[in-house]
């Protein structure tokens, strides 16, 4: 998970890189408004954390220009104890959810959750599949029951394919999924991810087909049947299909 921090305030900032890269995010930080905005023109992020008050190029502003552009990326603002107003134009304009100055980190971590988990996967909470079993809010993945641990690069992967089921990712994707601006990865270095991936994946009935050329293809097992589970009081329940095998 990719996400963009746009915050002038230096403590605060390195406050959250330091919690979000401990959870296995990958972080981009940047201090004014104009470089978040050119951040957000060129670089797919999976959520950003948006302050209002940055130089030069007001939040609200950045924010305005990505809705724009069309893009969908969740958006949490930060705004002021008192900027009651700017939080209600930011949420008209397009934001997700707000944190008021100060806020506890462990909060702006569940709200981050719940973002990307509504954006990503439909609010789903787990997939089950046979012998596969993947906890979307822990992020825990057992086999037949059995607890598997999994490095944060292999469960950015994982993820990545679980969220396009039965439909190609290439490594470019995985690659700007999994690097940031301190830190890229090669494809060679996806190829070792995958390889160890689909040996703890062994005997669940997952398989990852490799697309010479092209990428990777998660493939369910053809008998199963798939069932995600979703809060009952999501309106949408959003189920996973089994793609029959070809
Ligand atoms: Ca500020």
């Amino acid at each position: 998970m990719r996400i963009l921090l746009a915050e002038d305030d230096q403590m605060l900032s390195k406050g959250i890189h330091l919690a979000l890269s401990q959870n296995g995010y990958l972080v981009d930080q940047v201090k004014t408004g104009p470089d978040a905005d050119n951040a957000l023109t060129v670089t797919p992020y999976d959520l950003v954390i948006l302050d209002l008050g940055l130089p030069d190029l007001d939040g609200l502003e950045v924010l305005t220009r990505l809705r724009q552009r069309g893009q969908p990326t969740p958006v949490v603002i930060l705004t002021a104890r008192d900027g009651v107003k700017d939080r209600i134009t930011g949420l008209d304009l397009g934001a997700n959810d707000y944190m008021t100055k100060p806020f506890h980190l462990d909060e702006l971590e569940a709200r981050i959750r719940a973002l990307l988990r509504k954006g990503n996967w439909s609010n789903q909470t787990d997939i089950k599949y046979n012998g596969f079993a993947y906890d979307i809010v822990g992020r825990r993945l057992a086999v037949h029951g059995q607890p598997v641990d999994l490095s944060a690069r292999e469960v950015a992967v994982l993820e990545l394919l679980l969220q396009k089921v039965g439909k190609v990712v290439n490594k470019q994707q995985i690659t700007e999924h999994l690097s940031n601006w301190e830190s890229s990865i090669s494809f060679n270095a996806i190829e070792i991810i995958v390889h160890r991936l689909r040996k703890k994946l062994e005997g669940s009935g997952i398989n990852i087909r490799t697309i010479r050329g092209l990428g990777y293809i998660l493939e369910p097992p053809a008998t199963a049947t798939g069932t995600a589970t979703a809060p009952e009081t999501a309106p949408e329940t959003a189920t996973v299909t089994p793609q029959p095998e070809q």
